[in-house]
């Protein structure tokens, strides 16, 4: 067995890896996809000291970095079910096989939720986005929608407006879901327009985006806004299905851990987007992952023979 399985092969399981093997102790990483979510990145220009970078590459050296080590990397492998245990946890994949653990640790992140309009697909990292605080700079100065408010596209609209020259932010409903104080906030500005009732269509452009339409769901009647970005903000979807009713999760679906990462269920810790950490972005993830594994390790040194 295992001393720590990490389930999960982003920026939190790799930084995560990396501090568990630098204990000397024998370490896992089972993941999908090693590298994650920043594989579908184009730049990053916010993880500290690295002043820029394009996700294929960081992900390259999240790999090698953990690589280094004597981690055993197991690729391509989707993990089913956590059964927690005295002594080992195990984790059942969905090949039928089980590896088990004395401690887990889960990096599953998460995803942003799709419109599926025609051109969201197309001009993804070409004028379509998701991460106000990854992406907004890109924008400075120039016209973007924010299609969803609730509190994220609310706060994102808000965000942006500070950067962007304009920002339109499209409703489904007849009225904004955010908190009342983000909505009071986001009135009062100036350069953002609020449509409402409003059905996002499509998302049009060239080699990159040059508008978005919206059905009025009172008329039907269609209309298109010329821009030059849209940042889809209808919900990031934690990747913990998987663990609903073994491990405590909020109603997001996000693992609920402590300030030590450990969650509900004993010797299994968690870590980055996948749980109630609050603001999901790779530096965080993989500060998140260095807490995890050191809670891990702790947890170990407290519960094994001597
Ligand atoms: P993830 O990166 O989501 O990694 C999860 C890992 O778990 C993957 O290896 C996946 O294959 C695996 N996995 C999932 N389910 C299972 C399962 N059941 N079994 C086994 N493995 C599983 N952040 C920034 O800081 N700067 C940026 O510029 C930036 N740009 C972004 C652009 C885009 C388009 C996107 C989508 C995100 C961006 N982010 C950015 C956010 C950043 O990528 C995430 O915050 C970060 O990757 C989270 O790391 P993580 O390790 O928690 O999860």
């Amino acid at each position: 067995p295992f001393d720590v399985l990490i389930v999960g092969g982003g920026p939190a399981g790799a930084a995560a890896a990396v501090y568990a093997a630098r204990k000397g102790i024998r370490t896992g990483v089972a993941s999908e996809r090693f590298g994650g979510q920043v594989l579908d990145t184009m730049g990053i220009e916010n993880f500290i000291s690295v002043k820029e970078t394009e996700g294929p590459k960081f992900a390259h050296a999240l790999e090698e970095h953990v690589r280094n080590y004597d981690v055993d990397i197991m690729n391509l492998q989707r993990a089913a079910a956590l059964v927690p245990g005295k002594d080992l946890i195990e984790i059942k994949l969905e090949n039928g096989a089980s590896l088990k653990s004395r401690s887990v640790i889960i990096s599953t992140g998460a995803r942003w939720r799709n419109i599926n309009v025609p051109g969201e697909q197309e001009f993804k990292n070409k004028g379509v986005a998701y991460c106000p605080h990854c992406d907004g700079p890109l924008f400075k100065g120039k016209r973007v929608a924010v299609i969803g408010g609730g509190n994220s596209g609310v706060e994102a609209a808000i965000d942006l407006a500070g950067i962007v020259g304009h920002v339109t932010l499209v409703e489904f409903d007849t009225q904004l879901r955010a908190d009342a104080v983000l909505q009071r906030k986001l009135t009062s500005l100036a350069n953002v327009t609020v449509i409402k009732n409003a059905q996002t269509t499509e998302i049009t452009g060239d080699q990159k985006v040059n508008g978005l339409v919206y059905k009025d769901r009172g008329t039907a009647e269609l209309h298109t806004v010329p821009l030059e970005g849209v940042f889809i903000q209808i919900g990031l979807v934690p990747n913990t299905d998987w663990l609903k009713g073994v491990v405590e999760l909020t109603k997001h679906g996000e693992i609920v851990v402590d300030a030590r990462g450990q969650t509900s269920v004993p010797g299994v810790f968690a870590a980055g987007d996948a749980t109630t950490v609050p603001f999901k972005q790779i530096i965080i993830a993989a500060g998140d992952g260095a807490k995890a594994a050191l809670g891990a390790f702790d947890h170990l040194i407290r519960t094994s023979a001597p």
